[in-house]
């Protein structure tokens, strides 16, 4: 059995996926976000060790809550780093009757990223931007893996929530959002589209961290117009 490297646990989680969950956001990602709330999780050797028996132990605890729908969140991070820590961890929560959904960036992909996705219940897909150039300017990596994944989803026939964050002065236009709606056609199975609006928390971790923020003199994205915006969205 192979050890994974860990971020934190949360638990009850009720944002992540349908059904209450526990989110385990695992260590270690290849993308540096503009906006990133957790750069603390960028290091693949920060956080710290855990194992698979580790993760369904404190899964199991919240079975009682778990419902129909709930079960285990994988976010980070990105969780596709870790592919085999992730697949052997998914089948063992499937051996105890928990499902398990993969919060994903779609920044990295390697050999183990077909097998993860065709393991889990469902994806929380994350798309950064919908032009390529614009993705790489957000995310700080390409948007290749992006295609590659979705094709990888729609084969294992995976429902997909889809998520943007949307930041003021960075793709918060009407012409993004249609954008964005023509992008995600390429998906075959989404359950749900969710505009987040971007807010300022993370500042602070970056002062922390001696890291520099460039969206330090950006206010947090109104609410409104993210309404306004979802709009446009018709998958
Ligand atoms: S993919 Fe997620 S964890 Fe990674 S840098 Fe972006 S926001 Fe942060």
């Amino acid at each position: 059995m192979i050890k994974g490297r860990l971020h934190s646990f949360e638990t009850f989680g009720a944002v992540d996926g349908p059904g209450i969950r526990t989110v385990v956001f695992l260590q270690g990602c290849p993308a540096r976000c503009i906006y990133c709330h957790n750069p603390d999780s960028w290091n693949p050797n920060g956080g710290r060790e855990v194992d698979t028996e580790e993760i369904v132990k404190v899964a199991k605890r919240a079975i009682p809550y778990y419902g129909e729908e709930g079960g285990v969140t994988f976010s980070g991070g990105e969780p596709l780093v870790q592919g085999e820590f992730l697949i052997q961890t998914m089948r063992a929560l499937k051996a105890e009757g928990i499902n398990s959904i993969i919060d994903t960036s779609a920044t990295y992909i390697d050999e183990y990223t077909e097998t993860a996705i065709s393991e889990c219940q469902m994806i929380l897909l994350d798309i950064k931007h919908s032009d390529p150039n614009k993705f790489k300017d957000i995310a700080g990596k390409s948007q290749d893996p992006l295609l590659e994944i979705i094709d990888l989803i729609n084969k294992h026939r995976k429902p997909v929530w889809v998520r943007q964050v949307i930041v003021p002065g960075i793709n918060d236009t009407e012409e993004n959002i249609k954008e964005l709606n023509e992008f995600i056609k390429k998906i075959k199975r989404i359950d749900k589209v969710e505009l987040l609006p971007y807010h300022t928390m993370a500042s602070d971790k970056y002062e922390k961290l001696g890291l520099s923020y460039r969206l330090k003199d950006v206010g947090p994205m109104d609410k409104e117009k993210v309404k306004h915006l979802s709009s446009f969205i018709n998958y």
